[in-house]
């Protein structure tokens, strides 16, 4: 009779937990309450932003709100909190958090190169954040740990605390987050081209920008946001594959911004030089980033 009920009550549970997630229409499992996820990924967001200087670019940050604005009206959740900051490093990185907490750093201006270029990193992150992929993982560990701790997570409890932020994957020390799974990474990569391209940016060329990006990778030693990415010809295939997709999206719009401004890169760069920060602490090997995407 209890292993009925038992029964009864996982089911049900693993029902409700069940989301699908938009545009891949993927299941996945997720047991976080979603207010819970939203609150967990804002305030880590805060916990890193406390480490990191925004940047004073006008400029830059326009573009970068107007990107965000344009990729999140588009997506499947327009009226989340959405939040995102540019904030200024050389690393070529950028991070999304539950909630909508999205980091963009300056250094990956420099490969984006163009809109539409940042349009492609943009639109990766957003769509880690309505894939839920934190909240997954922060399921996966749950799990792993035995703890049904759904109800009363909390960051003020120091054991949740550590599972929280290794799930989110946010390595609070160096302020960067870990890397998300290479199923996580394709699906944001899926996900992300058709909002691009919905938004009014061409989606040919986020193939450019993981070019571009992956050549920078032989120059330095990979980015840390890169270096978990999927091999690039893999991240390539996918990307070629759901292409036609996004290109019928595209072409179907009254209002097209194609590869958008151009950026600037001696003024970043200028300012990348004028502003180094050496005492901040080097990465720590395998423990950066979704540093885009990290
Ligand atoms: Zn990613």
């Amino acid at each position: 009779m209890r292993k009925r009920f038992l029964f009864i009550f996982l089911s049900a549970l693993l029902i409700t937990a069940c989301a699908t997630t938009p545009v891949s229409n993927r299941s996945a499992l997720i047991l976080i309450p979603k207010s819970q996820e939203v609150a967990l990924g804002k305030q880590s967001y805060n916990q890193i932003l406390e480490k990191e200087k925004e940047s004073e670019d006008e400029e830059l940050n326009r573009i970068v709100q107007r990107v965000a604005k344009r990729i999140t009206a588009v997506s499947d959740m327009p009226k989340l909190d959405w939040e995102v900051k540019l904030i200024e490093s050389d690393q070529k990185n950028a991070f999304a958090l539950p909630g909508g907490k999205i980091a963009i750093y300056t250094g990956i201006l420099e490969v984006a190169k163009n809109e539409a270029g940042l349009a492609t990193v943009m639109s990766h992150e957003i769509a880690h954040v309505i894939a839920r992929h934190g909240a997954q993982r922060m399921t996966q560990q749950m799990l792993l740990q035995g703890a049904m701790l759904s109800a009363g997570l909390s960051m003020d409890n120091s054991k949740h605390r550590n599972l929280i932020l290794s799930a989110l994957g946010v390595g609070v020390l160096y302020g960067f987050s870990l890397p998300f799974s290479r199923s996580h990474e394709s699906e944001a990569d899926q996900i992300g081209l058709i909002y691009m391209a919905k938004a009014g940016y061409d989606p040919h060329e986020a193939l450019n920008f993981w070019q571009r990006f992956s050549k920078i990778k032989g120059d330095n030693g990979p980015p840390e946001w890169a270096s978990t990415h999927p091999a690039d010809a893999t991240r390539m295939q996918g990307l070629r594959g759901y292409l036609s997709r996004a290109k019928y999206s595209y072409q179907n719009l009254n209002v097209k911004y194609g590869l958008g401004e151009t950026f600037n890169l001696d003024d970043i760069k200028k300012q990348d030089e004028a502003k180094k920060t050496p005492d901040r602490p080097e990465p720590v090997p395998g423990v950066s980033v979704e540093t885009l995407g990290p």
